[in-house]
């Protein structure tokens, strides 16, 4: 963006007041549970560290990451101990695992192996640590089977009475929270609240228990326990679109994505359009380039399908997303160079939104936005 607010080739508008109002409508939804803000993956690409602050400043309480890297880059850029707790849960060999202890981050372990390692660490530290139990109660994932529970429960008793670490939390994770009435849902209910027994009858006392992803925090009020983990509810989207829309959950979307025309111009019908000619101009026409590619987080299979909208009309992706540009037949009209394109954000301008892009692409909205790139601009108002 230019001095004057304009910008050149495209951007990522996000829109902390939206984040903050969607995380109020899902701690007035859930009650009691606190909230942790999952900003993995640099919060599903709407950026970490203005999103965690926007959610801390929401009433968020906890921050979750996949990688111990993501947390402690919160940490280093000035998120302290004082002002959120931090869970990263996916356990790597080797890991920054000194590090992270003396950040006073929390980790999650969900087996022996990831036990040890930690158990090693804290020795060369001398920085005890607080541990979330991963049980897997049936997502076949990360976390620990049923038959190995009671020894990494019993094992992490006696480091615990060895003043090594604190269980801090019992957890897991849903696999079809998003499709009410699936099977396993009522399953992985069932062996969460085991694996609590189980934890408890062997003397751990868990601060947090936890379970729920934005789907469960929506629909299933058994799953909340003491803390809800929502990522995608609070970027305004909805888990389960064959449900309800974000405005049916009182939540709008963050992030917009538009770009400039950066070319218009007349072609004959029959004119074949961009690589591999997998569009044809149906009759003598206008087109017009979008400067965003594959590179930048557009879809590949957004090629003839991906929707966009420019001078209030909606058009189609013509032909193959490029790395760095792709084609929209304007159908006649002549938009200038520099107008803009909506590619996706709330609705309320009649654009598309994310949900749109992931049906067009044959995939979910938490791919189109993650998937943005880092060569877009984010602007946060
Ligand atoms: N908890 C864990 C362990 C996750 O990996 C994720 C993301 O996939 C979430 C919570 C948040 O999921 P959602 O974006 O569906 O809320």
């Amino acid at each position: 963006t230019d001095a004057d607010g304009r910008h050149h080739r495209a951007e990522a508008t996000v829109d902390l007041a939206a984040l903050r109002a969607n995380l109020a409508a899902l701690r007035e939804r859930t009650g009691g549970p606190a909230v942790m803000a999952v900003v993995k993956a640099d919060a599903y690409g709407h950026g970490a560290l203005p999103c965690a602050l926007a959610a801390l400043e929401a009433g968020a309480s906890w921050l979750g990451t996949a990688t111990p890297e993501e947390a402690l880059a919160l940490r280093a850029a000035g998120i302290g101990p004082d002002r959120a707790r931090i869970l990263c849960w996916l356990w790597t060999p080797g890991g920054p695992w000194e590090q992270a202890l003396r950040a006073g981050v929390d980790i999650s372990v969900g087996g022996r192996w990831a036990l040890d390692e930690l158990l090693a660490a804290v020795r060369t530290s001398g920085v005890p640590a607080r541990v979330h139990l991963k049980a897997d109660t049936g997502l076949g994932r990360g976390g620990c089977q049923p038959h190995d529970w009671p020894g990494l429960v019993a094992a992490a008793r006696r480091a615990e009475a060895e003043g090594l670490l604190t269980v801090a939390g019992v957890w897991s994770h849903f696999a079809a929270a998003d499709e009410p009435g699936h099977p396993s849902i009522q399953l992985q209910l069932d062996g969460f609240a085991a694996a609590l027994a189980q934890a408890e009858a062997a003397g751990l006392r868990p601060e947090v228990r936890h379970l729920a992803n934005s789907p469960a925090t929506l629909l299933l009020p058994q799953s909340h326990y003491d803390l809800v983990r929502p990522g995608l509810a609070m970027y305004g989207l909805s888990p389960v679109p064959e449900v309800g829309g974000p405005a049916d959950f009182g939540l709008r979307p963050v992030m917009s994505l538009t770009a400039r025309l950066a070319l218009v111009k007349e072609v004959p019908g029959g004119h074949g359009v961009s690589y591999g000619h997998h569009y044809t101009t149906p009759g003598s026409t206008t087109l017009g380039l979008v400067p965003l590619g594959y590179a930048d987080g557009i879809p590949r299979h957004a090629s003839n399908t991906g929707p966009v909208q420019i001078g209030g009309k909606w058009r189609t992706v013509a032909g193959r997303v490029a790395m760095d540009q792709f084609v929209v037949d304007l159908g006649g009209d002549a938009p200038a160079v520099g107008d803009e394109v909506l590619l996706f954000g709330s609705g309320e301008r009649g654009e598309p939104t994310a949900e749109d892009w992931a049906r067009a692409c044959g995939t979910i909205s938490y791919e189109i936005v993650t998937r943005i790139g880092a060569r877009v601009p984010r602007r946060y108002v």
